[in-house]
């Protein structure tokens, strides 16, 4: 184990000034190497994993990021109370703002990261690309000048031809980008552009720039330690996106030419060079299919995302390469030692309705399992609230395998054994992805989900209806019990001659949509059964939650949030009707909303006698036979649990 603490800049406690999993990320790091880590929070993480997994934390600020994780001051205090000598940024948040680094130098603070004019030169795209230029590497052809006049930007769209992109030159996580098309679209495109632009990074220049038709995404890991050192740790694949933001990494890149393998690295380390980086970064290029040329895009000053693939196939742990850089001292490696194995893959989960046009979803997480022998790199557990403060990413699984074609397969598993509950994810989608066969070719380009999933995605017909069905059988196993419950007996189950198994009509409602599901019991336990003949049995796979008035069951990565309860239609009723017994009972957990007959009155069979709300639907209770009302025990509004007896009916030949 290396020691920091005797470093030429000494690392003994570290803030990690970021949330979620990467903030977790970088703990573990700190505690396999002894160094002692500190957490920030914002008032809606207070009990958040990274806080619980630090050795100390401190509070920041309120949820709105830009007065917690945003906010300079509040950072900077933080370090400073907690008497840490270093400060690590994660990605996003404050991780490439020069300012940031400038005021952690100024209190004293090692900045776990590359200087902040190397900071500030590669955020501004415009000055990337110039010391691109200047530095020999090939980028792709724009408008790169101080001239930001409407008239001026038109007529270079017009110089560089049409389909071309608007960037914002702050940008980042594929914000303050447009698209266009011909110069119709220019001007309204540049207003909004520069719109995002000036609300998401408080700066609205930006730089015009040639449309690659079919792109791949492949960029370079580098890691220097100002000290002569600068090495690359090969490439990532980070083609497939969704809205120009990354959804699976690969590393190594699959179907590159040696041709164009030897320029993305000699291009990165050109560029690296020329700035003089330390520390870790990402040289980001685009390339045409089935060319040979690497284009430089834009350089990433901080560790990424994606860091995982690279970590996979070199075995370097990048956050314990940044410290030590940090710390001081050198690298412990030449190029010459470097060596990549096998193929890795990360696949990032993100709490989003793929569904519903990704619409990102909130909540909190009442289950989560994980992939046995796959990395799960995660920033929640089991309830962790989800809010709408901070990136829906909140989890990332990294698979290894000694091929590409053994990665594929392990991916595909691994999505498989996650499953989230509580809150829906993108893991369905993911695993629908990893299935298609032009993944499994590999070599896609940034086009391939729209390609895949033109009209946009959603769960299989055949998936959905085993969902259903497991959740009626959740349902079933929780609300009746075993083959002795007096439930089977009493309301909704009766025995039925044929198959000689305990059936019950119930409904599951999902999304606005209702599914009738009979439901049996019998010796080999329960069985769903659907109109289109059917049947859906418990699978031993299958990840279970019940959360008030719903289900969540997950299988194969898709999961079902879902209301179940006895159907309310003829079925259902004569279900309560075969209740053989004088004692009106409550079918499921629910509120009584209605008591429609009053103690004395004489009842005849199958007259309302109450109605129940649960999940969403109003149930009808019926009486049985023929008598009058005995004693009543319950009230409107009384919250009742599955089987409690709610009125008794005196039958007739008693009185
Ligand atoms: P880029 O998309 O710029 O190439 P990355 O793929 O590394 O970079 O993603 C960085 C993005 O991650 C940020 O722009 C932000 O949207 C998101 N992000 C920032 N902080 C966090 C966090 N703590 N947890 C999850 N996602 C984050
Ligand atoms: P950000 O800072 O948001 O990450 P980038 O410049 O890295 O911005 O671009 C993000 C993504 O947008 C790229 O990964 C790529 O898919 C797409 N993209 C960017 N520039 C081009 C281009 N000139 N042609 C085609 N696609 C591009
Ligand atoms: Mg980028």
């Amino acid at each position: 184990m290396t020691t920091f603490a005797t470093a030429p800049r000494p690392i003994r406690r570290i803030l990690v000034a970021n949330r979620g999993e990467i903030a977790c990320r970088i703990m573990r790091t700190c505690r396999r190497l002894g160094v002692s880590n500190v957490a920030v929070y914002s008032d809606a993480d207070a009990n958040a994993l990274h806080v619980r997994q630090a050795d100390a934390a401190l509070r920041i600020g309120p949820p709105a990021v830009g007065a917690s994780y945003l906010n300079v001051a509040a950072m900077i205090g933080a370090a400073r109370e907690s008497g840490a000598d270093a400060v690590h940024p994660g990605y996003g948040f404050l991780s490439e703002n020069a300012a940031f680094a400038r005021a952690c130098e100024e209190a004293g603070l090692v900045f776990i990261g590359p200087s902040a004019d190397v900071i500030a030169a590669m955020g501004s795209k415009i000055e990337a690309k110039k010391l691109a230029d200047a530095a020999g590497v090939p980028t792709v052809a724009g408008y790169l000048g101080a001239d930001q006049t409407v008239e001026r930007l038109a007529n270079e769209a017009k110089r560089i031809g049409f389909p071309l992109l608007i960037k914002a030159s702050a940008g980042g996580g594929g914000r303050g980008m447009r698209r266009v098309d011909c110069m119709e679209q220019f001007a309204e495109a540049l207003q909004s552009a520069r719109a995002e632009a000036r609300s998401a990074f408080g700066d609205d220049k930006v730089l015009l720039e040639k449309l690659v038709p079919h792109p791949r995404h492949i960029e370079v890991q580098l890691i220097g330690d100002g000290k002569g050192t600068l090495l690359h740790l090969f490439e990532r694949d980070c083609s497939i996106q969704r809205k120009n933001q990354k959804v699976f990494e690969e590393s190594p890149a699959p179907h590159l030419s040696d041709v164009a393998r030897t320029k993305l690295y000699d291009r990165a380390i050109r560029l690296g060079r020329a700035i003089g980086y330390t520390s870790a970064g990402t040289v980001e290029f685009v390339m045409e299919a089935g060319s040979d040329e690497p284009l430089f895009l834009e350089m990433n000053t901080r560790l990424q995302v994606e860091h995982p693939v690279t970590e996979e196939v070199t075995g370097i742990d990048l956050i314990e390469w940044q410290i030590r850089v940090a710390a001081g001292l050198a690298l412990p490696a030449s190029q010459a030692d470097i060596r990549a194995r096998g193929h890795a893959i990360e696949a990032r989960i993100a709490t989003e309705r793929p569904d519903r046009a990704f619409q990102p979803a909130t909540g909190r997480i009442v289950g989560l399992k994980t992939p046995r022998g796959a990395r799960f790199d995660t920033g929640v557990d089991e309830g962790s609230e989800i809010s709408l403060h901070y990136d829906s990413m909140v989890a990332k699984l990294i698979v290894h395998g000694e091929d590409r074609a053994t990665a594929v397969a392990n991916l595909g598993k691994a999505l498989a054994e996650t499953a989230v509950l509580g809150v829906a994810t993108n893991i369905g989608m993911l695993r629908d992805v990893v299935a298609r066969p032009a993944f499994v070719r590999g070599g896609m380009t940034t086009d391939f989900l729209e390609a895949e999933f033109p009209g946009g995605w959603s769960p299989g017909a055949t998936s959905l209806r085993e969902l259903r069905g497991l959740a009626a059988i959740h349902w079933a196993r929780c609300n009746v019990g075993g083959d002795a419950s007096p439930w089977l007996r009493r309301s909704g189950f009766r025995v039925t001659g044929e198959r000689r198994s305990a059936q019950a009509e119930l409904l599951v409602r999902d999304d606005g949509s209702e599914t009738a599901v009979v439901i049996g019991v019998d010796a080999r336990g329960y069985r769903a059964m659907f109109a289109d003949g059917n049947d859906v049995v418990w699978h031993e796979r299958a990840a279970s939650s019940v959360q008030e008035d719903r289900i969540v069951v997950a299988l194969n990565g898709l999961t079902l949030d879902a209301h179940v309860g006895f159907a309310t239609d003829e079925a259902g009723s004569s279900a309560v009707e075969a209740a053989s017994d004088n004692i009106l009972i409550a079918p499921l957990p629910g509120i009584i909303a209605a008591l429609l007959a009053d103690a004395g009155a004489s009842v005849a069979k199958g007259d309302s006698l109450a109605q129940i709300e649960a999940m969403k639907l109003v149930h009808t209770l019926k009486a049985s036979i023929d008598g009058r009302i005995g004693r009543i025990h319950v009230a409107v509004g009384d919250t009742v649990s599955a089987g409690a007896a709610l009125i008794e009916i005196v039958p007739l030949e008693q009185e």
